[in-house]
């Protein structure tokens, strides 16, 4: 019985400026209730590829030259990233992007401006959300500028589950935590994951650390899928093992 498919992006090229050809033909699926993983090295086009589906690349003077992306059957080329948040599908950008100056709690709730739901619906989210990051319920009275990197990147996916989202396109997760935290918000991705049926797209150049957690990867060099499939082949694959897990 096959998953169901949710995000699919076909053969999609992506030229900055209207002269640089960063994406040169990507292609992947995103199935419901799967963790999948991008990933490669810096400037493979990891980001790039995310924000081709989130319809953020006009401001970086970037577009999708060739190729089609669909989410659930339909295009989702014309949809700004409110409406894609309004069909289920929500982007956490590298770098975590916290209002600095808002607390913690005014940060998550932020996240629910999309909802038209009333303030109790609101207020059980909320307290889900705490119930993952515990850590954020501690420090809700915070302002978020002053929380740390960990903290941060926790807040930035706490405000995403605020729009209860079917899919999040999660972006560098891991980049400049170390390694004790990188391992407790993955294991927040993985229970979210399994307990509330989040789908995500997950960008990580730690390719060790994604593979434990995605069920799936797809891996770019230069623009190009040059290899994809379930994350325990990829773990023991001797190339994958070689150039991107360091223990050949
Ligand atoms: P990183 O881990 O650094 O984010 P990445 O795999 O996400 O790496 P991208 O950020 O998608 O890679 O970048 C892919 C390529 O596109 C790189 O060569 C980068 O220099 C180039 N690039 C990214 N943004 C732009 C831009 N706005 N204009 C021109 N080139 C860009």
């Amino acid at each position: 019985h096959t998953q169901e498919t949710l995000l699919e992006v076909n053969n999609i090229e992506v030229i900055y400026n209207h002269v640089i050809l960063v994406l040169k033909g990507v292609s992947l699926t995103v199935p419901k209730g799967g963790i999948t993983a991008l990933l490669g090295g810096n400037g493979a086009g990891k980001t790039t590829t995310l924000k081709a589906i989130s319809n953020l690349l006009a401001s970086e003077r970037g577009e999708v030259t060739k190729g089609s992306i669909t989410y659930r059957g339909d295009s989702v080329a014309d949809l700004n990233p409110a409406d894609l948040v309004k069909r289920g599908v929500i982007q956490v950008m590298e770098g975590r992007h916290c209002f600095e100056h808002l607390t913690v709690e005014e940060n998550l709730l932020t996240g629910a401006y999309t909802r038209r739901e009333g303030k109790g619906a609101i207020a059980r989210d909320l307290e889900m959300v705490y119930d993952y990051f515990p850590r954020l319920k501690e420090r809700r009275k915070s302002q978020a500028g002053y929380t740390s990197g960990g903290e941060q990147q926790m807040v930035a996916i706490g405000r995403a589950l605020m729009s209860r989202p079917e899919t999040i396109l999660l972006d560098e997760p891991s980049m400049g935590l170390a390694p004790q935290l990188v391992e407790e918000i993955f294991t927040i991705v993985r229970d979210l994951n399994e307990k509330e049926g989040v789908s995500f797209l997950l960008a990580e150049q730690n390719t060790n650390v994604a593979l434990r957690f995605a069920h799936y990867g797809y891996i770019l060099e230069s623009g190009r899928v040059v290899m994809d499939g379930p994350a325990t082949e990829l773990r023991e694959n001797p190339d994958v093992k070689e150039f991107y897990l360091g223990m050949s």
